[in-house]
């Protein structure tokens, strides 16, 4: 009985081998949850379509990016856009190929924008951008860039075109909804305009 006890009992080295496999199971749950967090995590700010982020993170980090400029003294710039015409490439050639289009778009945006930028889904077809730290004048450009971006690209079926408005903080207004709704008023500025153009938000004082 004594002699089975003793032959049951592990050697030190086994038991340095116990401790160090409980050790390595202990660390690589701790790594998996980790991982498990940031895939949540991730999930819950990003769009499944697009893998842009959705509107609930970009209402987020709008707030936290209009808070920095009134605190910093920055400037910033928020562009809307949204597809031309796209209800008629939908009813022409199926939900499927439009869903395709905004797939495409999504990989345009994260080739064109920087990476201080922020590129999300605002709902449907429209997108929103923020541009933390830019001047009105390179706003603009970057529009320009992002429209001229899906111009030039080869669509199934068809070309695919888009209108973007936008709008500056703190040249066009210093309040978070109101950039928004400016930059939204220059976004149907281009679509009566004639679409596949950028348009610049009216100053408040003569909107
Ligand atoms: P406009 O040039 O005035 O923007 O015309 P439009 O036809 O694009 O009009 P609107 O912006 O109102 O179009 C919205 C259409 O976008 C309706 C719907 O068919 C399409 N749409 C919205 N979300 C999705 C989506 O997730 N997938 C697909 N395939 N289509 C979508
Ligand atoms: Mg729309
Ligand atoms: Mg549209």
């Amino acid at each position: 009985m004594i002699l089975a006890q003793h032959h049951n009992r592990p050697s030190p080295c086994e038991e340095a081998n116990m401790i160090l496999e409980l050790f390595t199971i202990q660390v690589s749950l701790t790594l998996e949850n980790a991982m498990l967090n940031k895939k949540f995590q991730n999930l819950s700010i990003t769009d499944a379509l697009t893998n842009l982020y959705n509107h609930r993170y970009f209402a987020e980090k709008m707030q936290k990016e209009i808070s920095l400029c009134c605190y910093m003294k920055k400037e910033m710039c928020l562009i809307m856009l949204d597809v031309d015409f796209f209800k008629s490439y939908n009813d022409n050639f199926g939900h499927p190929a439009g869903d395709m289009v905004l797939k495409t778009m999504s990989k345009i945006f994260s080739q064109v924008v920087r990476p201080k930028d922020i590129a999300a889904r605002y709902g449907g077809e429209e997108f929103a951008f923020i541009l933390p730290e830019t001047t009105l004048r390179d706003g603009i450009e970057l529009a320009e860039k992002i429209r001229q971006s899906i111009e030039n690209t080869v669509f199934p079926h068809r070309p695919v075109t888009a209108s973007l408005g936008i709008a500056n903080y703190p040249a066009h207004t210093t309040n978070a909804k109101e950039l928004l709704e400016l930059a939204d008023k220059a976004l149907y500025h281009a679509k009566s305009a004639g679409r596949n153009r950028v348009s610049v938000a009216p100053s408040v004082q003569n909107n």
